[in-house]
C-alpha cells in the first residue's frame, strides 16, 4: 500500500515512515499543504495527516480533497484532543482522527478499521471478474485466474479505479512506485500479459487501451 505522510515534525514523520515501511507499505513524507497539493493524490492509499502545518491546517487540506470528490481514506493526526477538533476533522471527511501521542500499534489498528470501511470487505467486480483483495485471487466467470503479484497489483488499481483512464505515468508510480520506466514500456508489457490472463477467451473484453492516453478497466457493455 501506499501512503502519504503529511507531518512537518521530523521526529513524528520518521517514526511514522519507519513503522510504516516495516509493516510493507511504501511511504512518502512530506511537510507542509503546498508539498501535499503539488502531489497527485489519488495515487495513494491512504493519507496521514498532521492538522498543525506551517502553512496551514491539515483538516483544510482533506476538505478541499472530498471537495474535488477524492476519495482517498484519511487519517487526521494531531495534538489537539478537544471535541470540536474531533468533530471538525472528521465533518472535513477525515475517516478517522488520532491524538498524538498515539502508540504505533493503535494506529495500525485504526488504519486497519478505515481500510475495511473504505474498500469493504467485498470483492471489486467488474463484469464477470472478481477479484478478491485480501485472498489475492481472481476469477473470471468463475474460472481462476492466476497471476502474478505485480500483474495482481496492477489488476487491482485498475479495479479500484474502474472506469477512469490511467495514465502510464500513473500506472508507474502506483504500482511501481517509480516515475521512471525500470524497463522499457513496463506497462504496456504487463498490460499485454493482463490482457492474456484476463481478457483472452472471455468476452466482453474488459481492459481497454485509450490511445495517447492510457489504459481503463471497465465493462463497456453494462
Ligand atoms: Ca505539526
Amino acid at each position: 500500500m501506499k501512503v502519504l505522510v503529511v507531518e512537518d515534525e521530523r521526529k513524528i514523520a520518521g517514526f511514522l515512515q519507519r513503522g510504516l515501511e516495516d509493516e510493507g507499505h511504501r511511504v512518502d513524507v512530506v511537510g507542509d499543504l503546498a508539498s501535499a497539493r503539488a502531489l497527485e493524490i489519488e495515487a495513494y492509499d491512504l493519507l496521514l495527516v498532521d492538522r498543525s502545518l506551517p502553512d496551514g491546517d491539515g483538516v483544510d487540506f482533506i476538505r478541499s480533497l472530498r471537495a474535488r470528490r477524492a476519495t482517498v481514506p484519511a487519517i487526521c493526526l494531531t495534538a489537539r484532543d478537544r471535541v470540536e477538533d474531533r468533530v471538525a476533522g472528521l465533518q472535513a471527511g477525515a475517516d478517522d482522527y488520532l491524538v498524538k501521542p498515539f502508540a504505533f500499534d493503535e494506529l495500525l489498528a485504526r488504519i486497519a478499521a478505515v481500510l475495511r470501511r473504505t474498500r469493504g470487505t467485498d470483492a471489486l467486480r467488474i463484469g464477470d471478474l472478481t477479484l478478491d483483495v485480501a485472498g489475492r485471487r481472481v476469477s473470471r466467470a468463475g474460472v481462476e485466474l492466476r497471476l502474478t503479484t505485480r500483474e495482481f497489483d496492477l489488476l487491482r488499481y485498475l479495479a479500484e479505479h474502474r472506469g477512469r483512464v490511467l495514465s502510464r505515468t500513473r500506472l508507474l508510480e502506483a504500482v511501481w512506485d517509480t516515475t521512471h520506466d525500470p524497463g522499457t514500456n513496463t506497462v504496456d508489457v504487463y498490460v499485454s500479459y493482463l490482457r492474456a490472463k484476463v481478457d483472452k477467451g472471455f468476452d466482453p473484453p474488459l481492459l481497454h487501451t485509450v490511445r495517447g492516453v492510457g489504459y481503463v478497466l471497465e465493462d463497456r457493455e453494462r
